[in-house]
């Protein structure tokens, strides 16, 4: 199946791709990744090879969970990872349409993820800040979040606004689908 440029998978066989290019070594290996917690924050401190070890599996477990969720009956999980997103469709291509929709918005927030987790930071940029409507998003490295630099847009406590992943995906999809239905009517 032809992928188009810019997608999920695109990005992620970018990534398992730099990763079969630069092999995790040293003392620990491979099995330092085994003794660390999954899923949970990210650890700028380590080397780049192992963040992305770790990106790479926390992505695996989400999409495989939600297709199992969709359908208990799913075949199994392909061997090579830059497959994943190929079985996500195949395996929930008859899911509700709101179902298909959370797919599409995972897929989404992935694609963002990937990208920064390849370097590729400018992906932020064109989206609109949930909170204030300006271009002023951008990623952090220091606190490995996507922050909003406009000065007046600040937390209840005075801090600066940050956006998940998620939400930024959630909107642009739901926007997409509106501007979809506006073009068809
Ligand atoms: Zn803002």
């Amino acid at each position: 199946m032809n992928q188009p440029e810019d997608s999920a998978a695109s990005r992620f066989r970018h990534l398992t791709t730099f990763l079969r290019e630069r092999p995790v070594t040293g003392p620990e290996g491979h099995s330092y990744i085994g003794n660390t917690p999954r899923g949970t924050a990210t650890h700028p401190g380590l080397p780049i090879n192992v963040r992305v070890l770790e990106h790479i599996d926390r992505t695996v477990a989400e999409v495989v969970q939600h297709t199992r969720e969709i359908n208990p009956n799913a075949a199994p999980v392909p061997e090579d990872d830059a497959d994943i997103y190929r079985w996500y469709v195949e395996n929930t291509a008859n899911a509700s349409e709101a179902e298909q929709r959370r797919r599409e918005t995972l897929e989404y927030k992935h694609q963002l993820q990937h990208a920064v987790a390849a370097g590729d930071v400018a992906v932020i940029r064109p989206h609109r800040c949930p909170e204030c409507r300006t271009f002023g998003l951008m990623w952090d490295r220091h606190s490995q979040r996507i922050v909003c630099t406009n000065l007046e847009c600040v937390d209840q406590d005075g801090l600066t606004t940050t956006i998940e992943f998620a939400r930024l995906a959630h909107l642009y999809i739901t926007a997409r689908k509106n501007l979809r239905q506006v073009r068809a009517t």
